[in-house]
């Protein structure tokens, strides 16, 4: 996709908008379910979607199954209105690159449509490592949501790139269809899977740290005990 474009994207001010959260979600938590609805909201988009990456290309294998980190997604947005999962990932084999899996996602939806691509600060700060990473602002907008306990410190190349499409609002990036970069400061709560799995595998409880669909889930299957609760290369 070109510049010229993204320019005329930016004057389209109706347009089907698509939010994609990305992450292992090994298991989702009120976390990610409460920065999920506040992006929704910032961003004023029709659909989010919570993709489970199926192998995640810069970490260690996940402690749960991909069905089942799916699974457990599924039982946390039950009847959350305009939350919904995408299994695309799962679908493929191979590392999950988010590259790929926007360009399935263009073919799908078609050029016009918003495509905006959710990363925390501890993503972005590795975008340097991903795939093809100039790419993914060509086929989508990017949103960059800060983390309390990850400062956002990219590499120098990533930067310039990315201020070169900084824009001002938040609102806008619905009115492009790619190519936008946002940085949204989010009041997190400081919740994140892995001291869910170590507090799983010492026995402690993780009530009201993610919901009690997710809970049961976990219970139900025994999940991350000590044996499997994935480690982070
Ligand atoms: P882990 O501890 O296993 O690394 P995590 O809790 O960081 O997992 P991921 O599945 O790796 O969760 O994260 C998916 C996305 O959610 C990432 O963009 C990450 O920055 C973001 N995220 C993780 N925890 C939170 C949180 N507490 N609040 C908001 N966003 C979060």
């Amino acid at each position: 996709m070109t510049d010229l474009q993204h320019n005329s994207d930016a004057q389209a001010k109706e347009r089907h908008s698509v939010a994609i959260f990305g992450g292992t979600f090994d298991p989702i938590h009120n976390g990610h379910l409460r920065s999920a609805i506040e992006i929704k909201e910032a961003l004023g988009v029709s659909e989010l979607r919570l993709m489970p990456s199926h192998r995640p290309p810069l970490r260690g294998a996940p402690g749960a199954e991909s069905r089942q980190r799916l699974a457990m997604v599924n039982a946390a947005i039950c009847g959350e209105v305009g939350l919904f999962s995408d299994d695309r990932e799962l679908k493929r084999d191979g590392p999950s690159y988010t590259v790929d899996t926007l360009r399935d996602l263009r073919v799908e939806m078609g050029e016009a449509v918003s495509l905006t691509v959710v990363m925390g600060s501890d993503a972005f700060n590795q975008l340097h490592r991903w795939q093809d990473w100039q790419s993914l602002f060509e086929l989508a907008n990017v949103l960059l949501l800060h983390r309390a306990d990850h400062p956002v410190a990219a590499q120098a190349d990533v930067d310039q790139f990315t201020a070169a499409r900084r824009v001002t609002d938040v609102c806008s990036l619905k009115t492009m269809s790619a190519g936008g970069f946002y940085e949204l400061g989010l009041i997190q709560l400081p919740i994140s899977a892995t001291d869910i799995r170590q507090r799983l595998a010492s026995g402690r409880s993780i009530r009201y740290l993610v919901p009690d669909a997710v809970a049961s889930y976990i219970a139900e299957h025994g999940l991350y005990t000590m044996k499997d609760i994935g480690n982070p290369v």
